[in-house]
């Protein structure tokens, strides 16, 4: 075990005084590197001490401390994140929500939720369709990550396209500042435009500006019928003028989730359909709504729009057990890449939609211009691509990043982004200047320097390294 630096001693001997032994983490390195690897790749940066908090009174004590010290702290919850948000990449005080993941309040007549930020995604949606409502954002990591980690990443999913990301459903914050003030923002009222907008700036902060004790939501009346539709094309061209006959037509599925030809040969490793010869894209089309023939009917409208470029037949699922084959295509994909390539990096660009095919083809070239497979799937309903780099040694690690580096390039001079819903965190901070340009940069650092004056919260996450 290496020593602590002498301020960081002290601060640890101070929490070990402020906190009870059941509610640190600290001495044993194998736990503690649990609370330093999150799903980003970007190897095990531990933290000195977790602090399982329970209350937001516990996150002043240890902003308190952390304060006087002047050592990091770092917000953690499921450790899901793709872009390395939670990892304590200079030690400090991991701040761990998993105590507090009580649900506070469903309420029907104010179609409101209120829960605490360790609460697991697919626990909220479970509990709030008991009640016959809806929370639709639905990240594919759902069953793992946390209501506190989809605020800091504004997490996205396939539903966003009809129902929006996780900003577009909260409407107020508990929130600790590292200058010790406990935050209420927001409102439970639906509308609420008094003063500055703190809670949609606090959504997608990534734990830089404050730590969420408290999320109220907004909820919808549960939709009663979803209707699934699988369907293959020749080319990704031909899939993405699909998506554009499909989204100008009035029909809004609340997906449409594309494949391209690489992930179309991974998922038919696995996948109960077969798909035609010739296909190198395939879409999942799905609509929702209550009443049941409407529901089908747009589908089946959708269907007859994107006929003329299919290649082969439209699959529409019969039943849910055929929905859920359809959606198993899609939810393996990422372990089936690895059947072709042991090792991935995956982006989450996002492009317009009418520059789909150039993304695709772009991360295809940058690919074997370095000696490379890309495999891109994702949610083509909003542009939002995941570009999988596929390889099989470590050691080629440089080359990737080398790719990635082009990808994320590519995107932003197709008029998109560099992040469509994972964050920018570590993995992505060198690129942030290259999207938004170093005033805005620099106004974004003014803007962390006001919460945060001493930059102890998560240091050295979304913006460039000085
Ligand atoms: C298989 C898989 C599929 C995924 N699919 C999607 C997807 O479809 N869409 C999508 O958007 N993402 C997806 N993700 C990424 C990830 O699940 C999300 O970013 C998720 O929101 C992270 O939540 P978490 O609880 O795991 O947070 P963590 O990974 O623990 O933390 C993420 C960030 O949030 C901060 N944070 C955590 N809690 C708080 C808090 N209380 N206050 C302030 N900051 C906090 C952390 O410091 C960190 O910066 C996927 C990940 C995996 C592994």
């Amino acid at each position: 075990m290496t020593t602590a630096a002498p301020a960081t001693a002290a601060a640890l001997a101070e929490v070990r005084r402020a906190f009870p032994p059941e509610r640190l983490v600290s001495g044993d390195p194998e736990k503690l590197e649990a609370y330093g690897r999150d799903e980003s790749d970007l190897g095990v940066f531990p933290p000195d001490v977790a602090v399982l908090v329970e209350s937001a009174e516990d996150v002043r004590t240890v902003f308190a401390i952390a304060s006087r010290h002047r050592v990091p702290v770092v917000p953690v919850a499921a450790r899901s994140g793709k872009s390395g948000g939670s990892l304590a990449l200079r030690g400090g005080i991991a701040v761990s929500t998993e105590r507090m993941n009580r649900i506070l309040e469903v309420s029907p007549g104010d179609l409101v939720a209120r829960v605490e930020p360790g609460v697991i995604l697919a626990a909220l949606q479970a509990e709030v369709e008991r009640h016959g409502l809806f929370y639709p954002p639905d990240p594919n990591s759902l069953e793992l990550c946390t209501l506190g980690g989809n605020v800091a990443e504004n997490a996205g999913g396939p539903r966003a396209l009809k129902y929006g990301v996780t900003r577009e459903y909260v409407l107020g914050l508990t929130v600790v500042v590292p200058t010790g003030e406990i935050l209420r923002l927001g409102h439970r009222s639906i509308k609420g435009v008094a003063g500055y907008d703190l809670t949609g700036l606090l959504v997608g902060s990534e734990g830089t500006l404050g730590i969420v004790t408290e999320v109220m939501v907004k909820l919808l009346p549960r939709p009663r019928h979803v209707a699934t539709a699988l369907v293959a094309f020749a080319s990704v061209d031909a899939a993405a003028r699909a998506v554009t006959r499909i989204l100008t037509s009035g029909v809004i599925p609340r997906c449409l989730e594309l494949m391209d030809d690489v992930a179309l040969a991974a998922a038919a490793k696995t996948s109960p359909y077969r798909f035609p010869a010739d296909a190198g894209a395939a879409l999942i089309l799905e609509t929702d709504g209550n009443d049941e023939e409407q529901v089908f009917a747009e589908l089946v409208r959708a269907a007859e729009l994107v006929r003329e470029d299919a290649s082969g037949d439209v699959v529409v699922a019969q039943g849910e057990a055929q929905r859920r084959d359809v959606w198993e295509t899609r939810r393996y994909l990422s372990v089936n890449l690895k059947t072709l390539h042991p090792l991935k990096l995956s982006e989450d660009v996002a492009v317009p939609r009418s520059r789909i095919p150039e993304m695709v083809a772009a991360a295809k070239a940058i690919g074997v211009r370095h000696g490379f497979t890309v495999a891109t799937y994702g949610h083509a309903g909003d542009g939002n691509l995941h570009c999988n780099v596929l390889f099989d040694h470590p050691e080629e690690r440089p080359r990737v990043d080398a790719a990635v580096g082009e990808i994320l390039r590519a995107a932003v001079d197709l008029g998109g982004t560099i992040t469509g819903e994972h964050g920018v965190g570590l993995a992505k901070r060198d690129f942030l200047e290259y999207e938004q340009g170093a005033e805005v940069v620099a106004l974004e650092r003014r803007i962390k320097a006001v919460f945060d004056p001493l930059g102890i919260l998560n240091p050295g996450k979304i913006f460039p390294e000085r």
